[in-house]
């Protein structure tokens, strides 16, 4: 049911691949652990312990927000940043992905399509959080379409489907390595099991 539900809404999407979980803040937990652990059985077992993995994920500071707990959650810690050149400084032999939230991007912060070419420049994912940013509908293609590797939504905001539930479009081998940080999974993912 979660793979064929994930085909269905990777072609409804245009993404190239998607997954139901139980909620936004799930879908950051597995989007971070799979960008940790990826698909290694052992490696995911291990985490939230995310010692010898590449386990920080930078974020501006201006994006740090109370949903953000939910990379930490899965073992993966946050590195802050302010600027266009703190960002691509603060990226090394640890990082793992670069976190961007769709609702906060103020004035002199770095814009997701800047943020797309360094991520990308550096083979790093963008994790987008995009809880709340259905509506307007565009919205639900357009951060994939700009490339993003990860894109995350609530199911019970604007979507007005079930609370309990959250999308997640993007990459193949994210979506793929997510799914495996979660429920049925024995993984750091394994309680936000999404309802039927
Ligand atoms: C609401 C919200 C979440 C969490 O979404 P759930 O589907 O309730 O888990 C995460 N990030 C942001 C920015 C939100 O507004």
């Amino acid at each position: 049911l979660e793979l064929t539900a994930g085909r269905r809404l990777a072609e409804l999407t245009g993404a190239e691949a998607a997954l139901v979980t139980g909620g936004c803040a799930a879908a950051l937990v597995q989007t971070a652990a799979a960008c940790m652990a990826g698909t290694d059985l052992e490696k995911i077992k291990q985490l939230p312990d995310s010692t010898g993995m590449q386990n920080e994920i930078v974020i501006q500071r201006a994006h740090r927000n109370q949903y953000d707990q939910s990379f930490r959650t899965a073992g993966a810690k946050l590195v802050e940043v302010s600027t266009h050149d703190e960002l691509e400084a603060a990226i090394g032999p640890r990082t793992c992905a670069i976190a961007h939230i769709a609702a906060y991007e103020p004035k002199g912060s770095v814009k997701l399509d800047e943020v797309l070419v360094i991520a990308h420049d550096r083979n790093l994912p963008v994790l987008v959080d995009a809880a709340a940013e259905l509506p307007p509908h565009e919205n639900l293609t357009r951060f994939v379409r700009m490339g993003c590797d990860a894109v995350m939504f609530s199911g019970g905001k604007g979507l007005r489907g079930p609370q309990s539930s959250g999308l997640l479009l993007g990459k193949k081998w994210l979506v793929e390595a997510a799914r495996l940080n979660g429920c049925p999974n024995h993984s750091v993912g394994r309680p936000m099991k999404a309802g039927k």
